[in-house]
């Protein structure tokens, strides 16, 4: 299916690994020109090997907690590409992950709401005018299952998706008028360096026995929100955690 991405251009956040990467990696794949932003220098490898149209991606490296700094590389990487289509929101941080509430730092409280929640905020805000002048603009905002259903150990991680994705829902409604569609996507477990830390498992999740998605399989449900095929598709969510959440507890 030609998903009618070629010649647009993508700001991509968290793009140096995981889900972030395999995003701008589908995307290139589309023929999207790309501005890539990260707390990690990794981000420029990953950008200087996406060429599109002969071009490689842009990259900037940024704390988007940081307002200032937020400001300034959204900014840049709008400068280098031009103009902006798309928007992916995918930048986060899992936080204490097995920590219960009692001894959950405040520090980590703030900080997982601080990056998962305002710096989304602070990239949408920052990119909003320049979203406004695209025709078909698109946002993708990276949730997750725990915006829905809770594991012990995670209530940080858990309030801040569920902050995030409600935020995406209030920026669709709000945007609607103008035509930029907001969308989010919500998987459960993904093989990344995130969930293999979390999960302590470095060589990955071979017989795990839970189901457990590729960074690729995610980055195709995005690139499904970014395109125009899915033009009637707004303010929504896609829950791509393989039909476990629709589980009832009733013992049949
Ligand atoms: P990851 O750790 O590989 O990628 C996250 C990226 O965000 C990293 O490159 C990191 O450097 C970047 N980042 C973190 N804090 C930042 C900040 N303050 N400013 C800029 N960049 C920052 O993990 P991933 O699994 O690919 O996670 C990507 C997104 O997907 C996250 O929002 C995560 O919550 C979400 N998610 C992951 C899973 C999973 O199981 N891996 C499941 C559901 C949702």
């Amino acid at each position: 299916m030609d998903m009618r991405l070629t010649g647009r251009r993508a700001l991509v956040t968290g793009a140096a690994g995981g889900i972030g990467a395999a995003t701008a990696r589908a995307l290139a794949a589309e023929g999207v020109r790309l501005g890539l932003l990260d707390a990690a220098p990794a981000v420029a490898v990953v950008a200087a090997g996406l060429v599109v149209d002969g071009v490689p991606a842009a990259s900037a490296c940024a704390d988007l907690a940081d307002p200032d700094s937020a400001a300034a590389v959204v900014d840049a990487l709008i400068a280098a590409l031009g103009a902006l289509d798309l928007l992916v929101l995918c930048a986060g941080v899992s936080g204490p992950v097995g920590t219960p509430i009692e001894e959950t730092a405040l520090a980590d409280w703030e900080r997982v709401l601080a990056v998962n929640v305002t710096g989304a905020f602070l990239a949408l805000r920052q990119a909003l005018p320049a979203l406004r002048e695209a025709d078909a603009p698109a946002v993708v905002v990276v949730a997750s299952d725990s915006a829905f259903v809770a594991a012990p150990g995670m209530a940080p991680y858990g309030a801040s998706k569920a902050a995030l994705l409600q935020f995406a829902r209030a920026a669709a409604v709000e945007l609607a008028p103008a035509g930029v569609r907001v969308n989010a996507v919500c998987p459960s477990v993904v093989d990344t360096p995130m969930s293999r830390g979390d999960l302590g498992l470095p060589g990955g999740f071979d017989g795990a026995g839970y189901p457990v998605q590729t960074a690729a399989e995610v980055a195709d449900q995005i690139v499904f929100l970014c395109s125009p095929r899915s033009r009637p598709v707004n303010a929504t969510a896609i829950v791509s955690d393989f039909g476990v959440s629709a589980g009832s507890g009733f013992p049949a």
